[in-house]
């Protein structure tokens, strides 16, 4: 059996559903595959910084994810050994032409699900669960696919192909490309706690500094649930951190007198790792499948999401007649260079920042985030992240819907 679609995109996570998305709604005819039966659940990215919210709302969907997700503005950063905080307000920092004043906290699964809601209302987008992709071949004309299904093995052809498979990604190993970089040696535990954090001064975004019990508290969403993320000895087995756990949390928590309920707990390998060329002829990559970093800073899903805009308004140029494919070279270059020259680096920074055991440089750090917090406004404004891993804008028009 074979089919065609102009576009198949493999992965029907956030960042391929949201590149369909782009595309499916300047007509193109996509078709996203995914190896698992269902949007993948387990509890991943939560926050959405104001510039992933414009691209929602250029995609129809941000209406939708205020009704969903949790308002937030505050930034609290915690120093474990003296009890200090730091606090900020994005409100007062706020970009020029800025659209949205505060972040969205929501599950990326609901996320995913939000998309193909309104995948489902459009002809020419389809997505097909238990396809896992296996096989690529490529010419000048267009990209050769096979994928097992539950029927056995199905074959595609399409003019491009993008790989949103995360970051194992198959289509990065069958084009041919490497995953350059590192690995952290200390393993990311990832937990979803209930416990009332709004009690001890914490806001909903917090990072806490220490050189062992160093932790990213984040709020997952409306109800209570937060996400506690700390490091741990990567010699440990699953079973050897769940033990230690309460050890670790009696460290960590403002109050561990104070119960609290896990939810959920995922101990997990980190990296910072870059594709050489987000294109490959006829094959490109987005998201995880071409760049990954540590979750420190929240920057993981946010270049994807940047990522899958760029894509779409540039494929679907190139698609639409109203392009060269030499903007798919700017797209694979520019989103490339974001990554190397800002996201990475500054992802790596949080992580150092966070954990630094050097006494001296961590009370240099803390004087020089004290210092930037006392200035505000513009010198806040000039090192914001999310304008910064934006980039620059793909030499495109985008097309009207
Ligand atoms: C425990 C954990 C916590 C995290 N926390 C944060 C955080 O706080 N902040 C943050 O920004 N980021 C975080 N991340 C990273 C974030 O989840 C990723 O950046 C994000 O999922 C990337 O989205 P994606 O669509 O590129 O890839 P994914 O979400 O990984 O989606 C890839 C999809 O491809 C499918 N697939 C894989 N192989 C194939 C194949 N051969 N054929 C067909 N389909 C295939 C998979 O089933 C999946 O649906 C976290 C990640 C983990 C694991």
């Amino acid at each position: 059996m074979s089919e065609s679609s102009e576009v198949i995109i493999v992965g029907a996570g956030p960042v391929g559903l949201l590149t369909a998305l782009g595309l499916a709604r300047q007509g193109v005819e996509v078709t996203v595959l995914d190896s698992e039966p269902e949007v993948v659940r387990s509890p991943r990215a939560a926050v959405y910084f104001h510039t992933t919210i414009s691209i929602l709302k250029k995609l129809g969907l941000a209406d939708e994810a205020h009704a969903i997700g949790l308002s937030s503005t505050e930034f609290a950063m915690h120093w474990l050994e003296t009890g200090e905080v730091m606090r900020s307000d994005m409100r007062d920092a706020l970009e020029p032409g800025q659209e949205f004043d505060h972040n969205l906290h929501f599950g990326q699964h609901i996320l995913a699900e939000l998309v193909i809601a309104h995948l489902d209302h459009l002809p020419n987008a389809r997505v097909l669960w238990n396809h896992a992709v296996k096989a690529l071949a490529q010419d000048a004309r267009g990209v050769r696919l096979a994928a097992d299904t539950d029927e056995g093995e199905v074959r595609f052809s399409a003019h491009w192909v993008i790989g949103a498979d995360g970051a194992r990604s198959t289509v990065r190993q069958l084009a041919g490309l490497p995953f350059e970089g590192m690995t952290w040696p200390d393993r990311f535990v990832a937990t979803n706690i209930d416990y009332p954090f709004l009690d001890f001064g914490f806001g909903y975004a917090n990072m806490v500094v220490d050189p062992d019990n160093w932790a990213v508290i984040g709020r997952l969403g409306r109800e209570n649930l937060w996400r506690l993320t700390y490091g741990e000895d990567a010699g440990l087995d699953e079973q050897s951190i769940l033990e230690r756990l309460p050890e670790r949390f009696a460290a960590i928590l403002p109050d561990p007198s104070v119960p609290y309920r896990i939810d959920n707990f995922s101990p997990y390998r980190v990296h910072q790792r870059c594709v050489p060329s987000f294109r490959v002829g006829r094959v490109l990559l987005a998201g995880d499948a071409a760049h990954a970093c540590n979750p420190c800073g929240g920057l993981g899903l946010t270049g994807g999401v940047i990522d899958a805009d760029a894509l779409s308004d540039t494929l679907g140029a190139v698609i639409g007649g109203r392009a060269g494919e030499s903007v798919l070279d700017f797209y694979a270059a520019e989103r490339r260079r974001v990554f190397l020259e800002v996201t990475s680096p500054m992802s790596a920074n949080f992580k150092r920042l966070l954990s630094e055991k050097d006494p001296a440089r961590r009370a240099q750090d803390k004087a020089e985030m004290f210092a930037q917090a006392e200035k505000g406004g513009a010198e806040v404004r000039a090192s914001s992240l999310a304008e910064l891993i934006k980039g620059a804008p793909m030499p495109v028009e985008p097309a009207v819907a």
